[in-house]
């Protein structure tokens, strides 16, 4: 394989690694540690509706953490592709992609039963896991310790300190000053207020600062410092009484970007240096009149994130819902960033042809749906181009900006938020993002009613049940927490026409008597006929009032402020609307169905009446 040559900055000439030099010695090196490589599995899950995508490689085995019998045995190893849809907003920075490949090695098993000779290849544990992290990245990626700092559970009233994982680092040769210590929020698997399979971390970090490396701290703070490797350790149970008891089968569990490792082995500071990112990103510069280095990264990103779900074995195509709606969303948004640095000519396809070709010799399947790659592209971006054109025209003769009409503009035009905000800036009007949001947010529930096929009669009616069904569903997530216990956490809303769907975590099926109680608490709050209004309240004041639902949701929040909505004094939830005045409005309330759809998340479907 030809070699790339780089000069360092004392002069002397430093030999590159390829990707996939680096993939094929990650798997080769767990290889000859008995574990037994795995393909990457697709980018959409299986049977797996709480989730759009793949998001590690973890997560294509769960079923194998929770006890079924994988056939390449207790020890694997895999490249896995990922796409983090919540990491969005965070490309552009040097570590982020929405696109990445993961390295990861895994034990399945207890290793006091399993443990045996190599030749038995049983499972293991953290001295096992950790000395071959260690050997990895200083002997097979000679990394240089001194540039190395690891971080350990710190400990807490639910488990203990991860002694036994930093002991192991120490014995390696990892000074003490470069071990830290950190809570749940760093160095714990397993989302809080979830029950299941849970355990402490260890994780790797490495200085591609200049000088002496400053301590690391937590947060988005690292500065230079850049985590690389995640080794987790699941050795609890969370049980719905919070326990946490010790886990039947314990896993290690470990996950490395290979982008990122790549970049910092080759002395780059960012993920976009690497040879993998080079060619695409000279051809949006070649393409810019005016290339920026962030807008350059979030169209290199966007497309190449796009080509792999396109050109993935289950693909998807731009649509409006669902997988194809993200998909929809980077190429506008690539599109839009390309507009800034004023590119000319269409760039989604050439970008598009840049990928396929660097990628498929270990992706064949995007040479493979080649032709439906490019020609769903090019269909999406003259939609969006013309769509694009005729909205400055409207956005010319406008007077007066407000949520509504940048919603409109979104809806119509397929505007996007950002390039709203940019043109109004330009002729002096502010965009109110609230009331966008809210807009936003209905729509999607309209759109998802819509595609569902299931979409009768007139919108108004329609969206009329969906705000009905959007209050049941703060109510039906109260009763569940009254009848069945603090520990049930949302983990997935949809609201058609037809009815409201939630998950939520809880490890056992419900019983007919707490089916018919929880459906008994509802039916009495619309009979109260609560008010509803809400509330922008900072963080720390949601939670002092008992406010459920997620902090994080991008509808409901607004730099630190969060939407709280107050069903009377029953339910406190963040949350961006819209909802009912008043409970009455909702009429009535029936479950209609429950069921698992994974470990540990139940699913209910409700209906609501007539008033
Ligand atoms: P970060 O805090 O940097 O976002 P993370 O804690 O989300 O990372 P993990 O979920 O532990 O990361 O994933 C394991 C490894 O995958 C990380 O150590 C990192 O190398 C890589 N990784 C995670 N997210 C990304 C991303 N968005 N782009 C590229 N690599 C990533
Ligand atoms: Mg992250």
């Amino acid at each position: 394989m030809k070699k790339l040559n780089r000069v360092s900055l004392s002069g002397k000439i430093l030999t590159l690694m390829t990707a996939q030099e680096f993939r094929q010695k990650y798997l080769d090196f767990f290889k000859s540690k008995g574990h037994t490589i795995i393909p990457s599995a697709s980018l959409i899950p299986e049977n797996d509706p709480t989730v759009l995508f793949t998001t590690a490689g973890m997560h294509p085995l769960v079923p194998y953490l929770l006890g079924e019998v994988h056939p390449g045995g207790k020890r694997l190893v895999s490249c896995q592709k990922c796409i983090r849809t919540g990491d969005i907003d965070e490309v552009g920075d040097d570590v982020h992609l929405t696109f990445f490949e993961m390295l990861g090695n895994w034990s399945l098993g207890d290793p006091a039963s399993t443990r045996g000779d190599e030749s038995t290849r049983g499972g293991y544990w953290k001295k096992e896991a950790i000395e071959w992290s260690f050997e990895f990245l200083t002997k097979e990626l000679g990394l240089p310790i001194d540039k190395l700092a690891v971080t350990c559970f710190t400990g807490d009233s639910d488990a203990p300190r991860d002694e036994e994982s930093a002991g192991i680092w120490k014995s390696l040769g990892i000074p003490e000053n470069r071990i830290y210590f950190f809570g749940k929020a760093d160095n714990w698997w397993g989302p809080a207020g979830l029950t299941g399979p849970c355990g402490p971390d260890t994780e790797m970090f490495y200085w591609t600062g200049k000088g002496e490396p400053p301590d690391l701290v937590t947060g988005d703070n690292k500065e230079g410092w850049v985590e690389i490797w995640n080794d987790v350790f699941m050795q609890y149970n969370k049980t719905a009484e919070g326990k946490f008891e010790p886990l039947k089968q314990k896993n290690v569990d470990t996950g490395m970007g290979l982008e990122r490792t790549l970049a910092v082995l080759n002395g780059y500071d960012n993920v976009f240096a690497i040879q993998e990112f080079e060619p695409i990103i000279s051809k949006i510069k070649s393409l810019a009149v005016k290339p920026d280095d962030k807008a350059v990264r979030i169209i290199a990103d966007h497309i190449k994130a796009a080509v792999f779900i396109m050109g993935d074995a289950r693909g998807v195509k731009p649509s409006n819902v669902g997988q194809g709606y993200v998909v929809r969303r980077l190429i506008r948004r690539a599109i839009r960033y390309g507009k800034l640095i004023r590119v000319k000519d269409n760039l989604v396809v050439p970008l598009a042809e840049t990928v396929v070709s660097i990628s498929s010799n270990i992706y064949p399947e995007l040479q493979q749906n080649k032709d439906f790659i490019i020609k769903e592209l090019k269909t999406e971006e003259d939609r969006f181009n013309i769509a694009l054109e005729k909205g400055l025209k409207e956005f010319a003769k406008l007077r007066e900006m407000n949520g509504q009409i940048a919603f409109d503009l979104y809806q119509s035009y397929g505007f996007p938020l950002e390039l709203t905000e940019e043109l109004s800036r330009e002729r002096g009007f502010v965009v109110d993002k609230i009331e966008f949001q809210n807009e936003f947010k209905k729509h999607q529930d309209l759109s998802r009613t819509s595609s569902a096929g299931k979409f009768k009669g007139g919108l108004a009616d329609n969206s009329e049940d969906v705000v009905k069904m959007h209050t049941a569903t703060h109510l039906l997530d109260q009763a569940l927490r009254d009848v069945l216990g603090n520990h049930v956490e949302q983990k997935g809303s949809n609201i058609n026409a037809e009815r409201l769907r939630f998950d939520f975590s809880h490890p056992a099926k419900m019983t007919p008597e707490q089916i018919k109680k929880v459906e008994e608490i509802v039916n009495s709050k619309i009979q109260e006929d609560l008010p509803v209004h809400f509330e922008m309240l900072s963080v720390d004041e949601a939670k002092q009032k008992g406010a459920i639902g997620l902090f994080e949701d991008k509808y409901a929040k607004l730099g630190n402020q969060v939407k709280v909505y107050f069903v009377g004094d029953y339910s406190k939830e963040i949350c961006g609307g819209p909802h009912v005045e008043h409970t009455g409005q909702i009429g009535s309330f029936k479950i209609i169905k429950e069921e698992a759809v994974a470990a540990g998340i139940r699913r209910i479907k409700a209906v609501v009446g007539k008033s």
